[in-house]
């Protein structure tokens, strides 16, 4: 039985078309630049080799610039949040359906995390979050963040469902026997082949209702509820499931 459900934060919670990560992007480079005294293209290229060599670029800063990632990644994610996010009641609306403790499973920062939260509206859907911090910066998808994680909830792995738009972040979650949500945020879901071990992929947030009605976390009553919240939604934007 699902008692645990692990939402990952940025691209996940809100629409890619929101723009944050764009410019969040952005933002990384421009500050490695800063950081180290190097050109845009420079602190680009070397953004691509750390994070091939070692999966995370501030692993790479840390390890050969000696960065302090802590006060980097701090600057990195001090953007206007509310430039790219608004209150979205319906979200809180789903997030209420859903029989089972939420916590928040991010690479960025807390309190970064809270403040996109606080925007959201559903700060209080929340009962966790684990942030960057708590992994000692390892972050996602390093096994043993799984593994804290589970151990700081007390639970067991077939107890948890993971949702995140980034593939390879559910992979070690799949290997242990978590749940797996793909959320890919192209609006349909990926083709089978590409699940490769992931339990489902749904192209948004608002299509996940069908996996939590399978998975047992929506009931019929909370699954009409959930419509509700849907059809409250701007036209197109979300469909009911
Ligand atoms: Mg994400």
């Amino acid at each position: 039985m699902i008692r645990y459900a692990l939402f990952d934060l940025d691209d996940t919670l809100y629409p890619p078309a929101a723009g944050l990560m764009e410019a969040l992007s952005r933002r990384f480079t421009q500050c490695i630049a800063e950081e180290l005294g190097i050109s845009l293209e420079q602190a680009e290229a070397l953004r691509r080799e750390y994070g091939k060599r070692y999966g995370s670029t501030t692993r790479g800063l840390a390890l050969h610039h000696h960065v302090d990632i802590g006060g980097f990644l701090a600057k990195v994610h001090d953007l206007p949040i509310e430039e790219y996010l608004q209150p979205d009641p319906e979200l809180g609306c789903l997030l209420d359906c859903i029989d089972a403790q939420r916590c928040i499973f991010t690479n960025a920062p807390e309190a970064y995390a809270r403040r996109v939260l606080d925007v959201l509206g559903v700060a209080d859907r929340f009962c966790r979050v684990f942030a960057v911090e708590f992994s000692g910066y390892r972050g996602k998808p390093d096994p043993l963040v799984y593994e804290r994680v589970v151990a700081e909830l007390g639970a067991s792995d077939p107890e948890i469902v993971m949702l995140d738009d980034v593939r390879a972040n559910l992979l070690p979650a799949a290997q242990r026997g978590w749940t797996t949500v793909w959320v890919n945020g192209r609006g349909k879901p990926a083709d089978p082949q590409d699940l490769d071990g992931i339990s489902y992929a749904v192209g948004d947030l608002w299509e996940v209702a069908r996996v939590f009605r399978e998975i047992g976390l929506l009931d019929e009553a909370h699954h009409e509820e959930w419509n509700r919240c849907l059809l409250r939604c701007p036209l197109g934007r979300r469909r009911a499931g």
